[in-house]
């Protein structure tokens, strides 16, 4: 929302998510509207975007972040929204490879981290927590957030990526900033470069990235997802599903549509992913009914 108030030209959006009213207590571009509508969240964001301000150009992906969109894309700056440290950790390999920039920013609690990083320039987020695996490992393990932290992390960031963008060179590439939004503290740590940083320092940076061939579900929320060993026609399974009065709503990469009752997204990639399910167990159910039908379309 500030980054478009500030008028940065164009924003790529990545979310596979799509609004739940549990967002709404923390998520400040969201209302009860897009709930009720079952909004994709970066569908509604560009639509509240677009309202902030028209003039920016806004790139909506309603699919998980990946090797091949930070791959594939076009960008000057990435900025971590995120809310787990499996994604975290791609895009800190990434920018090891890549050589990109980004803008750490995390929040649990009263408690939030914000950090400018360049693995080039500085440290890695693995020099930050070098417990990262661990984090990795603990993933999904929520902690509720404070309403009040988020626009405070989130602010910090802009600032950074404002400065960043306005002027890299007068920026500082090695400092932790942490904010506890309770007991009202902004706190500066300079963080060093490990020499033997097992990500940052490695000739060859591995990017692992399984298929979730099992169904698992999205951190904090009821969406789950599925990968099927091979890609999908999308044409195909849309015609299918169109001749058994199914509407479907078309997007270059990925089609949308209801399937008993429950939103369905299917991405070229094979992967599927599955909106608004009460548990693990349904949205199994929900997978094994619609690949039941479908698996002559799906298994070629
Ligand atoms: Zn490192």
């Amino acid at each position: 929302m500030q980054l478009a108030r500030t008028g940065v030209k164009k924003l790529i959006l990545i979310d596979p998510d799509q609004v739940s009213l549990t967002n709404l207590q923390r998520q400040a571009l969201f209302n009860e509207e897009d709930v009720h509508k079952k909004h994709l969240k970066v569908l509604a964001a560009r639509e509240h975007l677009h309202r902030i301000n028209h003039e920016v150009e806004v790139q909506a992906l309603p699919a998980p972040l990946s090797v091949e969109l930070l791959t594939e894309l076009n960008y000057d700056l990435v900025v971590d929204c995120l809310d787990n440290y499996q994604a975290r950790d791609l895009i800190n390999r990434m920018a090891c490879q890549l050589g990109f920039t980004y803008v750490f920013g995390s929040c649990a609690g009263n408690f939030g981290n914000v950090m400018l990083i360049d693995p080039a320039k500085g440290p890695c987020l693995n020099d930050v927590f070098p417990n990262l695996e661990d984090l990795k490992a603990t993933d999904c393990d929520l902690i509720g957030v404070t309403t009040p932290l988020i626009p405070l992390v989130a602010s910090s960031q802009v600032s950074l990526a404002l400065h960043y963008l306005v002027d890299p060179t007068s920026i500082a590439y090695d400092q932790l900033i942490t904010i506890d939004s309770w007991g009202m503290d902004f706190t500066k740590f300079q963080i060093q470069k490990r020499p033997t940083c097992p990500v940052c320092t490695a000739n060859q940076i591995v990017v692992e990235q399984t298929p979730s061939t099992q169904v698992r579900s999205l951190c904090g929320s009821n969406t789950y997802m599925l990968d099927l060993t091979t890609q999908l026609d999308l044409n195909e399974l849309a015609n299918w599903l169109v001749d058994r009065k199914i509407e479907v709503a078309k997007n270059p990469k990925f089609i949308r549509f209801t399937f008993n009752d429950n939103e369905l997204s299917a991405f070229q990639s094979g992967r599927l992913l599955l909106y608004g399910a009460p548990n693990l167990d349904d949205a199994q159910n929900q997978f094994d009914r619609f690949l039941a039908v479908t698996s002559h379309i799906l298994n070629r």
